[in-house]
């Protein structure tokens, strides 16, 4: 199961909520076709609108976004989406439906019939015992529900993959290891990334490059160890100042 990743091209894209503020301001990049990208920032500095834009929950007051050389509008919404992966906090499972139905639900749409072997690897790919298939989603801890949303959202083999705060709701250590099988999943499928977060340990942990958000734009873009290093600028080193002060604080607490 290997999809082509997806090169993403934001070019000047604003979104101006009728009557409110300017959550995305201007945004123009680029991200290369198998990077995992992270986008971190303030509670409402646009992350989530931003990443919206690429699979049109949001449509922009400006610019476009382009998927390779082809602009998100250029096909309808539905089969826009069903190449794009999409995991938020809390999932979203159908209750009423069994995990099984709920991974395979982008295959029915797709028009296949017998998906159940496909569930079944689907479901071994993200590290759950198949036999959880038959379960409804309640019977499940929130890091399988999480697990479950990431194999529905890999089912009809997108070549990108936008996460937003997936790991939210869980418990460090859960989330620790979602985060290693996400980012684990991304390289053997060899997909594009894209994961909002407001953690900025995640970001460094995880991803390839770091895009810092504050009021709608991008005030710094680079990789985890140039944002270490202090290359990243104001808003960067605030937020890079947490975990690095934890860790000092840990490895003082150890000596
Ligand atoms: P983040 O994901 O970084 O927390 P959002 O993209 O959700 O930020 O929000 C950016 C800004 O846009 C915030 O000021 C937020 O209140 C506003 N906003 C988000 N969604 C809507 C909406 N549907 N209608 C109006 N304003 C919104
Ligand atoms: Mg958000």
């Amino acid at each position: 199961m290997m999809a082509e990743p997806q090169r993403v091209i934001f070019n000047n894209v604003s979104k101006r909520y009728p009557g409110g503020v300017n959550a995305v301001d201007g945004v123009s990049l680029e991200i290369a076709g198998g990077s995992f990208v992270a986008l971190v920032g303030a509670s409402g500095s646009g992350k989530s609108t931003l990443l919206k834009t690429v699979n049109r929950l949001v449509e922009p007051s400006g610019g476009d976004v382009r998927i390779g050389d082809a602009r998100v509008d250029a096909v309808p919404a539905p089969a826009l989406r069903r190449r794009i992966g999409y995991v938020f906090q809390n999932v979203g499972l159908f209750p009423h439906m069994t995990v099984g139905e709920n991974v395979a639900i982008g295959l029915k749409l797709a028009g296949a019939r017998d998906t159940a072997g496909r569930v079944a690897e689907l479901l071994a790919l993200v590290e759950l015992d198949p036999a959880l298939a038959t379960r409804m989603p309640d019977a499940l801890s929130g890091g399988q529900r999480q697990r479950v949303g990431v194999a529905r959202a890999l089912a009809t083999e997108p070549g990108l993959m936008l996460m937003d705060e997936p790991f939210g709701a869980l418990d460090p250590v859960t989330r620790d290891g979602l985060g290693k099988a996400i980012r684990a999943l991304h390289d053997r499928m060899g997909l594009t990334t894209i994961l909002v977060t407001h953690d900025m340990a995640e970001a460094l942990l995880l991803a390839d490059r770091v895009l810092v958000m504050a009021a709608g734009r991008v005030v710094a873009d680079a990789a985890p160890r140039d944002l270490l290093a202090g290359r990243g600028g104001a808003v960067a080193d605030a937020l890079v100042a947490v975990p690095r002060e934890q860790a000092r604080r840990l490895a003082a607490l150890g000596e």
